[in-house]
């Protein structure tokens, strides 16, 4: 793990700990995972998280990833982004939206300028956005160039 994801899962833990959840084995390593992700696509499929977890040598259930992942969304850790008919997972500790390729599933987080911007459009219609509240989740779908391409 790279120390900003290090930051991330500790954060995250601190904040499983306020809710009375114990840091176990599984959150921890979910959390770490998710953490991963943020450089690359940002969210995961649970079954893709819970590949990734065994190809790294972690036993765990899928079922515990599923219940894990609940639990991190109920808290707002975590937050999801429908693609097709299956549901990603990314971490929700900065705002961020979403462009999503709906053919192929690739996705990337948008820049914080497009947060920013739908902040500042919220308040232009009279909406001032929720302090405590993360401004983020908004999807883009669309096609990605490689999906464009194939489909040419
Ligand atoms: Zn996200
Ligand atoms: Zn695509």
């Amino acid at each position: 793990m790279t120390a900003s994801e290090t930051d991330r899962v500790t954060a995250a833990v601190q904040r499983l700990r306020h809710a009375g959840l114990r840091n176990t084995a599984a959150r921890r390593a979910v959390l770490g995972q998710l953490a991963h992700a943020v450089g690359g696509r940002g969210h995961l499929t649970v079954t893709e998280l819970h590949h990734a977890l065994l190809a790294r040598g972690v036993t765990v259930e899928l079922s515990t990833v599923h219940r894990v992942l609940r639990q991190l969304v109920e808290l707002g850790i975590a937050h999801t982004v429908p693609v097709g008919r299956t549901t990603t997972f990314g971490l929700a500790d900065d705002a961020h939206h979403h462009a999503v390729c709906g053919a192929c599933g690739d996705m990337r987080q948008l820049p914080d300028e497009a947060v920013d911007a739908s902040i500042a459009a919220a308040r232009a219609v009279g909406i001032d956005p929720d302090p405590a509240g993360q401004p983020s989740g908004v999807v883009v779908y669309g096609r990605c160039a490689v999906c464009r391409a194939a489909t040419r």
